[in-house]
Parts: C-alpha cells; structure tokens; sequence
C-alpha cells in the first residue's frame, strides 16, 4: 500500500501541516516510523540523519530515554485533569527563572495559540487594533498574522489566505526586517493606533536571518517612543539561542515573549509571558479571554520540564555551539572547494544555506534563492540519508544528539549532494 496515495483520501494532501507534502521539492513524503537520538527511520526501514527535528523541538536529539520515562510516569497517573497541577507551576517558575522579561506566563497548547492570545492581550491592554509584523515573519495560521505585504499599498494589506477577511487584516501592518525606518513610518502614519509589534528576534521562517547591528534594540526604543508592546516571538529561538532564548542572547527585553516548540520537549505546548502589570490583564484576574481544555496538559508540562531541566545542564550549550560550529566549518570548506559563493546564515545551531551570492538579510533578499536548485540538493541529501526540510525557507537544526560521526557523513553528502546539482 502507498501509504502517501491512500493518505491522500482522508487527509487534504495527505498531511496535517502543509509543508510536509513535499509541495515545493516534490516528490513524495517519508512516513516516519521511529526515531532515535539524530536519526529517523521511515517505513521501509530506511534510516536518515535528520536536520528537521520536528521542525526544532527536539534538541535534545529524538526519543530521549529521560522524556520518555517522564512522560510515562506522568501517564500512569493520569493524562489530563481539567484542574490545576503542581506539574503547571514547575514548569512556570521554571520559565519565569530562564526568560529574562517574563513575570508572568500562560500555557497553550501550540505556537499559533501563544501568538495569537498575545496579540489578543495586546490589543486588550493598549486599547489599540492595529499592529505591525514584518514581511516573511511567520507566527502561527491565526487570522491576524496570516498576512504578508501585498506589492500594493502598506497600509491595507491582502490576507494571505482565502478565508482571512480582508476587513480584519487591514489591521495587520506590514514592515520589513532589519528596516527600522520602516516601522517608524508605520508608526509615523498611524500614531496612536498601534498596539503592538511582533518579530522573530532570529526570522526562522524565510530560511535563517539574523538582526543586524541594532535592529532589535531600535525596535525596543520605537516601541517605548509610542507606548506599544514589543512581543519577541520566540517559539522558535526560545531555548535554541540560549536557555533564555534570544532575549538574553541579545540582551533586548520585550514586554511580551511567546513561546512553543522546544518548551513542550515534542508534546504540543506554546506559552506566552512577560510584564506582570501586562499579564495580570489576562482573565481571570483581568478582562482579557484567553482559555484552553487541554492547556498545561500534564503529559506535556512532564515532557518540558524534563527537557528544560536537562538543557540547563552545565555545558549544555557550549557542547552544542561546537558540534554546530563543526558541522558549518564542513559545509563552509566544502563551498570553498567546490568555488562557489552561497550564502549560508547560521547562528548556535540553527543554519540554512541559500542558493545565491547575495547577501541575505530580509525576505526580499531570501526570496532570490533558486529555490529550484534547493529542491535538486534536498532529494540528494535524502538520498545520502539525510533529512533537512522539504523548503529553501526553513532553518536546519542540530540537536545535542548529533555524533562527530553522523557530522561527517553530513559534511561529505553536502559536498557530494551540492556536486551533483551544480
Ligand atoms: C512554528 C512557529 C509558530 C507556530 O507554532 P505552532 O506550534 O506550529 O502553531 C509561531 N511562531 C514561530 C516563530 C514559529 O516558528
């Protein structure tokens, strides 16, 4: 049986988030088994070195003895309760302890409900509708961030998606990343109607691009100037750049952080935090709504304080800065040799190489990647065994499971994979 074809009957392509379908390097998906520290073994028993880590959470490596032991414990005493557990305040005062900025915070049970209940609170506490997000910034489905700049007006953007009325994402800005004068003009041309603005300290979403020089900082002085909220969207870099996230990485508070992926070390949770003053505003100590059934879930509030409890290990990520620095040396010398020029963004261990000589530092930059070449290279590191993302703008992940040797068969098929398509 094909399983992809049969998949395809009950599930719209065959898949429960989109870009799992291969849609851009065609071809068909792998039907993931098992998995195991770095790698992956799909159906037919095939193993791959996977960069993919569930599209970041795993960075303790897959299928954790320690995790798991965690969450089988947790489900012999139950798996949902609908009340308040002692798990629920560990894993806070855990968070509240490594983030910086954050006070207070909430758990969800997914990145799109952190983001899209810390836009709600935004609005709720400035008593303001509109808010700005930066082109190629993704921040989960939810209707008011599904929005990118239309080449037309900045001001009244097309929604992204059929399904998004375009009455409601007029109140969604578009700036761009890196642009600070952009979002002073957004600023400039709406006084007082902001509430908030919402970036990826480090953009994970149009491949890897790191905030220059004062970009982040600019944001937290333009924010401050009107009095809206800087919320750091860090579902992605929150606990990848270090224990606490890109905030402390950079050193560049925002009011609110909002949180997901490695937090639920592979179960579904999102959190959103910050301000104390911001968060007591959230019902039912103040009158914003914001409720979830299966929110602080007991198996996942095991599964991330376990993962967080073992990433705060001393060395944890000094060893995991190496073995990344190790793996981008390999693929920077393999460039070399072969006397090509692409850019390749990376910071701790997160990196994505973009097929152009341009130097990549917004989406418009991102964009004039040959996507077309990308496609080319991912079925042929596929076919060496090893699993990156099935799209150019996706970030690669390592993870602290990664061996030395699994390294160089990963430096060798890069070299062998790029040959093959240049
Ligand atoms: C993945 C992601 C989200 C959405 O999280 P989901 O758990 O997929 O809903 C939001 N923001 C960023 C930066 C992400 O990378």
């Amino acid at each position: 049986m094909n399983l992809f074809e049969e998949s395809k009957k009950y599930i719209p392509g065959g898949v429960n988030s989109p870009v799992r379908a291969f849609g851009s390097v065609g071809g068909e998906p792998v039907f993931v088994q098992k998995s195991k520290g770095a790698k992956i073994y799909d159906v037919n028993g095939k193993e791959y070195i996977d960069y993919v880590c569930s599209w970041g959470p795993m960075i303790l490596g897959h299928t954790d003895d320690d995790v798991v032991n965690s969450i089988c414990e947790q489900a012999k005493l139950g798996s949902s309760f609908g009340a308040p557990t002692e798990l629920e305040l560990r894993l806070a005062k855990k968070v509240v302890e490594l983030f910086p900025s954050i006070d207070m915070v909430r758990m969800v049970s997914s990145g799109t409900e952190a983001v899209m209940s810390a836009i709600r609170l935004a609005r709720g506490f400035t008593k303001r509708d509109k808010i700005i997000k930066f082109e190629g910034c993704y921040h989960g489905h939810s209707d008011s961030l599904l929005v990118k700049a239309g080449s037309g007006a900045l001001t009244f953007n097309q929604p992204s998606s059929p399904g998004v009325p375009s009455d409601f994402a007029k109140y969604t800005l578009i700036a761009q990343y890196n642009d600070i004068d952009s979002v002073k003009n957004l600023f400039k041309e709406n006084k007082n109607e902001i509430a908030c603005v919402i970036v990826e300290p480090v953009a994970g979403n149009m491949g890897v691009v790191l905030p220059e020089d004062n970009f982040l900082e600019d944001l937290r002085k333009v924010c401050d100037e009107n009095e809206a909220i800087l919320i750091f969207d860090e579902v992605i870099t929150g606990f990848r750049l270090s224990e606490g996230g890109a905030q402390k990485y950079f050193n560049v508070m925002p009011d609110l952080t909002t949180l997901g992926k490695i937090l639920g070390g592979g179960l579904p949770v999102g959190a959103y935090g910050g301000k104390r003053e911001i968060m007591e505003y959230v019902s039912p100590v103040g009158p914003v709504y914001q409720a979830g059934t299966l929110s602080g879930n007991p198996l996942a509030m095991a599964a991330g304080f376990k993962t967080l409890d073992k990433l705060c290990a001393d060395g944890f990520y000094s060893a995991l800065r190496e073995k990344s620095e190790y793996l981008w040396k390999g693929f920077a010398k393999n460039l070399e040799k072969l006397g090509i020029n692409f850019c390749f963004n990376k910071i701790e261990s997160m990196g994505c190489l973009f097929f152009t000589n341009e130097k990549v530092n917004s989406f418009s930059t991102a964009v004039k990647s040959d996507t077309k070449l990308y496609a080319k290279f991912f079925h042929e590191m596929l076919k060496r065994g090893i699993n990156l993302a099935p799209s150019q703008f996706e970030a690669m992940f390592v993870s602290a499971a990664h061996t030395d040797n699994e390294l160089d068969i990963t430096i060798k098929a890069h070299f062998e994979s790029l040959k093959a398509v240049l």
